[in-house]
């Protein structure tokens, strides 16, 4: 069966928590698992992880209702809070801990009668200017969230890094001295929770932001949070597919839609079964490489919905069944990244569900 398959490494996930667990030991981790686990699978990894972590992280409620019906445990965090639309009673029935960033949150919060049912993470905005109180509101607010009845004493504090992968930025130093600021403006009896600034980029290159709690994205999978790989992790994908045609190309002839390719030589072209359709992009462009039986040959013409092909030369020896690998251990997606100018977070969360994932 010639498909596209997302090859998890359940191993290098788990080699990779333990190099954080050693770089960091005194602090909480949590995984985070929104977008599909970033292309891997949310409900395989949170499985793999449950008891190896301290907190899940997603992005909607729908995310960890997911997680609790296939029998996750772990404290699971709402990083964007919960929306206006949002069923609140979904908080309190799958015991999520939302993040709290606006003003109408805390209203919503006012009108749940039970004490003492919800934990919360007060986000404080000290710029990236997205998500969070301002520093002028913050304490205020921060004070209005801590007298709702439904809300659990300490309220965790959570905030976000702007430019943690720009390591010769002041913005993060700047971030740090401004979360601070906040933690030391509060009532000293309201603190005690957690409080976490730093995802991969803040774990992996200010080890001074880490405070009691870390939460790794990209990392986790093995993925650096800059252009180039860092060396510790180990990548846990391998993005692959087949061959399912190999076949001779004359000079001059052209290749795919738009016949935006033309070879310079008699060639022969292989065919691979992956395309847009899988979430490997349309806008890869041509001379992208994929790696077919150990060696790097480039993509040519468009990549189709269902297919790609692959300029394999004169004299190859390849042929239909062999396996293409688009990235993985061999041929770092950074580098995937860096040559489309997509970025490695992006490569990765647009698989879609054609792309079939199996854990190994
Ligand atoms: N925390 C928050 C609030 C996020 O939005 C994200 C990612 O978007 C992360 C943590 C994880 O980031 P990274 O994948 O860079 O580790």
């Amino acid at each position: 069966m010639s498909i596209a398959v997302v090859e998890v490494n359940r191993k290098s996930i788990l080699a990779n928590i333990e190099f954080f667990r050693e770089k960091s030991p005194d602090v909480t981790l949590m995984a985070v698992v929104k977008a599909n686990a970033y292309g891997h699978g949310m409900e395989g990894v949170a499985q793999l992880l449950d008891d190896k972590v301290d907190y899940f992280g997603v992005a909607r409620v729908s995310e960890a209702v997911t997680l609790r019906q296939v029998g996750i445990r772990s404290p699971i965090v709402l990083l964007e809070g919960f929306f206006p639309h949002d069923d609140i009673n979904d908080l309190l029935d799958f015991n999520l801990q939302p993040v709290i960033h606006s003003s109408w949150q805390i209203d919503v919060l006012n009108t749940i009668p039970f004490p003492n049912e919800i934990v919360a993470w007060f986000k404080i905005d000290t710029g990236m200017h997205r998500l969070g109180f301002h520093f002028d509101e913050a304490i205020s607010e921060f004070n209005r969230l801590a007298s709702c009845k439904a809300i659990r004493q300490p309220i965790n504090i959570i905030s976000h890094f702007s430019s943690a992968d720009e390591l010769s930025s002041s913005q993060t130093n700047k971030q740090i001295a401004q979360f601070d600021k906040f933690i030391n403006s509060i009532d000293s009896n309201l603190i005690g929770g957690q409080q976490s600034i730093a995802a991969s980029g803040g774990i992996l290159a200010w080890p001074d932001s880490h405070r009691n709690m870390v939460r790794i994205g990209i990392a986790l999978y093995g993925v650096s949070p800059f252009n180039d790989a860092v060396a510790d992790l180990q990548p846990a994908m391998t993005l692959k597919s087949e061959l399912i045609s190999v076949r001779k190309h004359k000079k001059g002839e052209t290749v795919g839609y738009g016949q935006t390719w033309t070879s310079h030589h008699d060639t022969m072209l292989g065919v691979a079964a992956i395309g847009y359709g899988d979430g490997y992009p349309r806008s890869i462009p041509e001379n992208t490489p994929v790696s077919i039986n150990g060696r790097l040959v480039p993509i040519v013409g468009r990549v189709s919905m269902d297919m790609i092909v692959v300029d394999l030369g004169h004299d190859c020896h390849d042929k239909p069944g062999d396996e293409v690998i688009l990235w993985g251990k061999e041929l770092p997606v950074e580098q995937i990244a860096k040559h489309t100018g997509i970025s490695a977070y992006e490569l990765l969360t647009r698989l879609t569900s054609r792309a079939k994932i199996r854990y190994k």
